[in-house]
């Protein structure tokens, strides 16, 4: 089988091309270099996202605190993550970098907060 990345590990952006038959690398044409090769590998077979959402505060002057993973999950635990999180609710004040949930779903990344909420009242 064929497919074409955009490398996107540096500026340069490289188009690369790759054959692959199962879970190997057959041949690989426009990598500057290897780096592009292990981004293609990890995009074709074990493919990870960073995952941004909303969570509920209680006693917020907000009503919700973005957070995210702090670092990329496989992509076919995003969904399960966002179900995992749909239901929290975290007691404010929050802090920029506070871990609302460790380890989620045992993918070994934190859900982390990225706003500053202040507690009402
Ligand atoms: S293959 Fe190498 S040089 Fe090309 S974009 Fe990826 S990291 Fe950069």
């Amino acid at each position: 089988m064929k497919k074409k990345f955009v490398c996107i590990i540096c500026p340069n952006g490289c188009e690369i091309e790759v054959e692959y038959e199962g879970d190997k690398i057959v041949e690989i044409y426009g990598n500057l270099c290897d780096q592009g090769m292990e981004y293609v590998r990890g995009e074709l077979f074990s493919p990870e996202r960073g995952l941004t959402s909303l969570i509920s505060v209680r006693n917020g002057v907000l009503p919700l605190v973005s957070v995210k993973t702090s670092k990329p999950i496989p992509k076919d635990r995003i969904f399960d993550v966002m179900d995992a999180i749909a239901d929290i609710e975290v007691d404010a004040p929050i802090k920029i970098g506070d871990v609302v949930l460790k380890n989620i779903l045992k993918t070994g990344a934190d859900i982390m907060a990225t706003k500053n909420v202040d507690r009402r009242g």
